[in-house]
C-alpha cells in the first residue's frame, strides 16, 4: 500500500500501459484519477480494478483539456501526488508523405500534453511533495525508420523530464521517465508501416528478446512514483529487452 492516501492522475488509462499503471497504483492504495479519450475503454479499466477510480474522458491534444483535467482532479480528490503522463499515439510514414495535421497530432498528444499537464500539476505536486513519471520510448533514444515525428516527440519527452528535474532540484518534486520498447498493447498491435518499407531497415527494429507486458512497465512506474525512489530524479529507465544497448 505504498500509495495509501495519495492521488495519482494517470493519462492513457483506457488501455495498455496506462491501464496497467492505473490498476497497479489503485491496488497499492492510490486514489486514481484515470483519463483517456476513449470512454468505453476507460470503463473497462475501472471494471477490472481492485478498487474504485475516478474516470474522465478528455482529448489531451487540446492544452485547455490538460489544465482543466488537473483542476478537476484536485477539485474532486483534494490533492495531487503523482502525475503519470502515458497517453500516446504512433503514426509511421515516409517523412516526405506525412501530412502536417498528422505531424501536429503526434506532437500534441505525445509531447505538448505532457508539458501542459506538468505545467498545471506542478503547483499541486510541490504542495504534496509529489512526482511525475513520463512514458518515453526507445524511439526517444535511437532512430526508428519512418517514425521521425514519433521519435522527435519521445526525444522531447526525455529532455522535458531532465529539464523539469533540474529546474526543481531544490524542491521535493521528482521527475523521471521510462523508455519502453515493444510492449504488448494496442499501439504495438495496430502499428502500420509503409507497404514499401525497406526490409533491411525493418529487420533492425526487432529486438532479440521479444515483447514486454504492460504490467512490467507498471511495476517500474510504481517504484519510481513511490517514496522508495526518493533519490531518483532526472532518470530515464529503459525497459526494452536490451534494444537500445545493442
Ligand atoms: P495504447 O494504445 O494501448 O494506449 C494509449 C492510450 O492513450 C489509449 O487508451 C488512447 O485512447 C489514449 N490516447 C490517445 N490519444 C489520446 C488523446 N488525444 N487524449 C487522451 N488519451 C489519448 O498504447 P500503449 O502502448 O499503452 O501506450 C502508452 C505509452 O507508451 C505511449 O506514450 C506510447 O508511445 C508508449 N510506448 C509504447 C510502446 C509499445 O510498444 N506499446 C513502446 C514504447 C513507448
Amino acid at each position: 500500500m505504498r500509495f495509501a492516501g495519495k492521488v495519482a492522475l494517470i493519462t492513457g488509462a483506457g488501455s495498455g500501459i496506462g491501464r496497467a499503471v492505473a490498476r497497479r497504483l489503485a491496488a497499492e492504495g492510490a486514489e486514481v484519477y484515470a483519463l483517456d479519450i476513449d470512454g468505453s475503454r476507460l470503463a473497462e479499466t475501472v471494471r477490472g480494478a481492485d478498487r474504485p477510480m475516478t474516470a474522465r474522458t478528455a482529448d489531451l491534444s487540446d492544452p485547455d483539456s490538460c489544465s482543466a483535467a488537473v483542476a478537476d482532479c484536485v477539485a474532486a480528490l483534494g490533492r495531487l501526488d503523482v502525475l503519470g503522463n502515458i497517453a500516446g499515439i504512433y503514426l509511421a510514414a515516409h517523412t516526405v508523405d506525412m501530412a502536417r495535421d498528422a505531424y501536429r497530432k503526434v506532437m500534441a498528444v505525445n509531447l505538448d500534453a505532457y508539458f501542459f499537464l506538468a505545467q498545471a500539476a506542478i503547483p499541486h505536486l510541490l504542495a504534496s511533495g509529489g512526482n511525475i513519471v513520463n512514458i518515453a520510448s526507445n524511439a526517444g533514444i535511437q532512430g526508428v525508420p519512418y517514425s521521425a515525428a514519433y521519435c522527435a516527440s519521445k526525444g522531447g519527452v526525455i529532455q522535458l523530464t531532465r529539464s523539469l528535474a533540474v529546474e526543481f532540484l531544490k524542491t521535493a518534486l521528482r521527475v523521471n521517465a521510462i523508455a519502453p520498447a515493444g510492449t504488448n498493447t494496442n499501439i504495438a498491435a495496430s502499428a502500420s508501416f509503409p507497404t514499401d518499407m525497406d526490409p533491411d531497415l525493418a529487420a533492425r527494429m526487432a529486438g532479440l528478446r521479444g515483447m514486454a507486458e504492460p504490467e512490467e512497465v507498471a511495476a517500474l512506474f510504481s517504484f519510481l512514483a513511490s517514496e522508495e525512489a526518493r533519490s531518483v530524479t532526472g532518470a530515464v529507465y529503459t525497459l526494452d529487452n536490451g534494444l537500445t544497448a545493442s
